[in-house]
C-alpha cells in the first residue's frame, strides 16, 4: 500500500521523474483509490505481493493474462526450456506451426492463425484484413467498447487526428436497431462489424450478448459481404474453450486473442476462416518479436491445460460461489450491489454511487483485508483460486461491507472520478 514511507511511495516518486505521468495506460493507478499499490514484486498462483511485500488474493489476474496461476510450473517450464534453446531467432521454430494447428483445432470458426504480441496488434490486424478482403473502408463497432490503444481505437483523444478515426460508425451493444442503422449508413462501404463477446465496458454494468443481436450482426455481414470480428482479447477462454460466441451459435470470420493464451507470456493472435485467408496473406504485418519461440511454447502448454483440465468448470463454480456469497453479504449489510457479466469476469457496482465513492471505499477495505478488487473494471477468476480463497474473499467482503456502512454518510466525493458524475457514463 502507498503509505508515507513505503517502497511503493518511493518508486512512485522516482517514476514521476523518469516515466511520463509516473505511469501510463491501464497500469496507471491514477483512477484507483489512493491506497491501491502501484508496484508489485512477485506473483504466485492466485496471489500477488506488492513492492512493500503485502500479499493479496488477486481478482485482476494481470487484467486477464493470468488464467492458470502466476508462475504456473508446467507453463513456465515450457517457456524456460525454449529460452534455453533460443527465443527470437532469424526465423520461427516449429512451435509456430504447432500453435496455429492447436488454435485452429480448438476454435471452430478458425482455419488459420497469425501471431503478434498485444491485443491491439491483433485487433488492428483484423481491421486491415477486413479492409483488404472487402476493398472497403468502414468499420462498425460498439460505442464505448475497448479494442486497444492504437490511434484508430484509443479511448483518449490526445495526439489522435481526425483521419486516424475516419470511416468508423458506432452502434449500441445488443441494440439491433442501432446496429442496422450504422450498417445502413455504411452503405456499400462496410468492411467489418466488431463485437466483444459480451458487453464489458468500464464504469457501467456488463451485459451478456443477446443472441438475436449476434445473429443479426452475422446476417448483416453476410448480406454486405463484410467480415464479422469477435474481439476475444479479454474474455477468451474464460467463457468457452472455443470462440465465446460459439455458445450462442454465431461464428465470426475473424477473432482476436491475447492476454491469457500463453498465461501471461507475450503473444497474441488473429484467427480467421478460409474466407479471409487470401486477404490475410496479402497484407504486410510483422514485428521483431512476433515470432519469438518461448511464448509459443508457453502458449502450447496453456492450450493443453485448457483442453485437458476442468479449469473452466472450476473457475465458473468459483465465480458463482463468489457471486452468491457477495450478494448475500451485500444485502445483509443493506447495500444495493450489482454484480454483472459472466461470473468468471465479474464487475461490481453499488447502487446510488454516481462518483463511485462507495466502490472506492469497498475496494480500499478489501485491499486492507488482503484482497485486490477493482472498483470499476471487470475482474477475472483464475484456475489457481480455491474455494478457501473465495471464502477468504467473502470474509473480507463481510468486513468491508460493515466498514463501508460505518463510513458511508461521511464519504468524500471521489474527485478523480468527477467526470463520471458529469454524465460521462
Ligand atoms: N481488446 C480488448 C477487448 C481488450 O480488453 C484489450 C486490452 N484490455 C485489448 C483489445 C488490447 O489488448 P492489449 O492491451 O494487449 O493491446
Amino acid at each position: 500500500m502507498a503509505g508515507a514511507n513505503s517502497r511503493d511511495r518511493e518508486l512512485r516518486e522516482r517514476a514521476a521523474a523518469v516515466i511520463p505521468g509516473g505511469m501510463y495506460g491501464h497500469q496507471s493507478v491514477a483512477l484507483l483509490p489512493d491506497d491501491c499499490p502501484q508496484f508489485f514484486e512477485r506473483g504466485e498462483g492466485a496471489h500477488i505481493w506488492d513492492a512493500d511485500g503485502r500479499r493479496y488474493l488477486d481478482f485482476m489476474c494481470a487484467y486477464g493474462p493470468n488464467l492458470f496461476g502466476y508462475a504456473q510450473p508446467e507453463i513456465d517450464a515450457a517457456y524456460v526450456r525454449q529460452l534455453g534453446l533460443g527465443d527470437t531467432l532469424t526465423g520461427p521454430t516449429a512451435l509456430m506451426v504447432e500453435l496455429a494447428e492447436a488454435l485452429t483445432g480448438m476454435v471452430s470458426h478458425a482455419d488459420w492463425a497469425m501471431f503478434c504480441k498485444n491485443g491491439t496488434d491483433a485487433t488492428s490486424m483484423a481491421l486491415v484484413v477486413s479492409r483488404a478482403h472487402t476493398k472497403r473502408k468502414t468499420v462498425v463497432r460498439a460505442k464505448g467498447a475497448y479494442h486497444g490503444a492504437a490511434a484508430w481505437c484509443t479511448p483518449r483523444p490526445a495526439g489522435v487526428i481526425d483521419s486516424d478515426r475516419a470511416h468508423q460508425l458506432f452502434y449500441d451493444y445488443n441494440d439491433i436497431a442501432s446496429l442496422e442503422a450504422a450498417v445502413a449508413q455504411a452503405g456499400d462501404d462496410l468492411a467489418c462489424i466488431f463485437a466483444a463477446p459480451f458487453k464489458h465496458d468500464a464504469f457501467i454494468d456488463q451485459a451478456e450478448p443477446d443472441p438475436a443481436y449476434a445473429r443479426r450482426a452475422r446476417e448483416l455481414c453476410d448480406a454486405a459481404g463484410a467480415l464479422l470480428v469477435v474481439d476475444e482479447v479479454r474474455a477468451g477462454f474464460r467463457l468457452s474453450r472455443d470462440c465465446s460466441w460459439s455458445r450462442i451459435g454465431v461464428q465470426p470470420d475473424l477473432s482476436t486473442w491475447g492476454k491469457c493464451v500463453a498465461n501471461g507470456h507475450a503473444i497474441s493472435a488473429l484467427l480467421g476462416s478460409d474466407k479471409a485467408r487470401a486477404a490475410a496473406a496479402s497484407i504486410y504485418v510483422t514485428g521483431s518479436f512476433w515470432y519469438a519461440a518461448a511464448p509459443m511454447a508457453a502458449g502450447l502448454e496453456t492450450l493443453r491445460l485448457i483442453r485437458e483440465t476442468d479449469y473452466l468448470e472450476r473457475i465458473t463454480a468459483l465465480g458463482d460461489r463468489l457471486r452468491a456469497g457477495l450478494a448475500e453479504r451485500a444485502s445483509a449489510a443493506g447495500f444495493g450491489f450489482r454484480q454483472t457479466g459472466p461470473s468468471t469476469l465479474p464487475l461490481f457496482l453499488f447502487d446510488d454511487d454516481p462518483d463511485l465513492r462507495k466502490g472506492f471505499c469497498f475496494a480500499s477495505e478489501m485491499l486492507a483485508r488482503g484482497v485486490y478488487v477493482h472498483p470499476w473494471h471487470n475482474m477475472f477468476l483464475c484456475a489457481a483460486m480455491t474455494e478457501a480463497d473465495i471464502d477468504q474473499a467473502l470474509d473480507a467482503a463481510e468486513g468491508a461491507f460493515a466498514a463501508l456502512k460505518r463510513q458511508v454518510r461521511e464519504l468524500a466525493p471521489v474527485e478523480k472520478l468527477a467526470f463520471l458524475s458529469a454524465g460521462a457514463r
